[in-house]
């Protein structure tokens, strides 16, 4: 037996959604990434640094990511001091908990949310507390004062798709006594955020992420905004070298390129909002959404039928086997023609 700590030879492990080895025959709503390429100018960048041979990658990146901190602090409204540079919102969040909860101490966050929190939980040696939503959509039995250490609130919610209003962020940030960590994975499809938070409560801190309005999912970039004293003690804990050289200047061109963003989005919450009508004239419960994905319940609520439907016809959508979500599906929004072919697909299905 070889001498593993207990709580890893406990655990699981996370399951991602299914990347499929012939995924150019998919159609791939299963994971919400964005089915358009990232801006031009992102590709330009990483070709630029990349430089003739390859010339740039025999020294190592920024440690920093120095750069891209004022570039993001700009375009948020922060000072960089008050921003840090992920391999992918993945590595903050799991550094969060490093940071914050120690062996045996309390993580929660809302069941059905981002189960990837527990994982990283359990890897620590940390708690895990889960809390229910109510009709309204609000956290069901949230304590006046919540002691763990860490609350994680994805916000838009995934997979359901609403966002909790920011007063009532607001609110909670007040009852937790310890640190209130909004994952806005999703805030850039949304109708608002709560990235002013960050500036009124010290304990709050707010996650981004370029994988999925920024359709950069492939280069891993991720950042967290919060006060000086949060970020200075996550840089104590990441790797030194976490972003590379042309994840870098990837995301600074990105970052940069906001009109093309805009019009992203703005495509994305257009098609969102037509497949979600034309779902519902075929019977289908859908939640209204915030993000990219639509949770839609079909008539007879067997979300497994239906899914298996989709996959015979090389559609790929998210099902998952928890009773809470069991009767419905997680779709990504790609373009209008993939949800086209959906729709007639589903239509066929019945
Ligand atoms: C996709 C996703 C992430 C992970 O984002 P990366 O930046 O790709 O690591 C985090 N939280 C939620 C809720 C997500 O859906």
């Amino acid at each position: 037996m070889i001498p593993l700590r207990p709580n890893i030879a406990a655990m699981a492990g996370y399951v991602p959604g299914y990347q499929p080895p012939d995924i150019a025959a998919w159609i791939k709503l299963n994971t919400n990434e964005n089915s358009y390429p990232p801006s031009p100018k992102v590709v330009e960048a990483i070709l630029k640094e990349l430089g003739p041979y390859g010339a740039s990658l025999h020294t190592y990146p920024s440690a920093s990511s120095a750069h891209l901190r004022e570039v993001a602090g700009e375009l948020y409204g922060y000072d960089p001091s008050w921003i840090i540079m992920a391999n992918g919102s993945d590595e903050v969040l799991n550094n969060l908990i490093r940071a914050f909860a120690a062996e045996g101490e309390e993580i929660g966050y809302v069941h059905p949310s981002y189960s990837y929190y527990a994982t990283l939980a359990e890897v620590q040696g940390a708690r895990v507390r889960t809390f229910g939503l109510t009709k309204d959509f609000r956290i069901a039995d949230f304590p006046d004062r919540y002691d763990g250490k860490i609350f994680f609130l994805t916000t838009p919610n995934a997979p359901l798709g609403p966002a909790f209003p920011v007063e009532y962020i607001e609110e909670l940030a007040g009852r937790c006594a310890g640190m209130l960590v909004l994952d806005e994975t999703y805030a850039d499809f949304a109708d608002f955020n709560a990235l002013e938070l960050v500036k009124k409560y010290e304990n709050v801190v707010v996650t981004r992420t370029l994988s999925k309005s920024y359709a950069l999912a492939g280069m891993r970039l991720g950042l967290a905004i919060a006060r000086p004293e949060v970020i200075a003690s996550l840089d104590k804990i990441r790797d030194h070298y976490n972003l590379d050289r042309l994840a870098q200047a990837a995301c600074a061109a990105a970052l940069r390129d906001q009109e093309y963003l805009g019009e992203c989005c703005r495509k994305i919450r257009e098609t969102r909002e037509w497949f979600a009508a034309e779902l519902r004239a075929i019977g289908y419960e859908v939640i209204p959404s915030q993000g990219n994905y639509l949770f839609a319940t079909p008539p007879d609520r067997n979300g497994k039928r239906v899914y298996d439907g989709l996959y015979e016809r090389k559609i790929l959508v998210r099902h998952f086997s928890d009773p809470l979500l069991v009767h419905g599906l997680r779709i990504s929004i790609g373009t209008r023609e993939e949800m086209a072919t959906t729709l007639a697909a589903l239509k066929e299905i019945g």
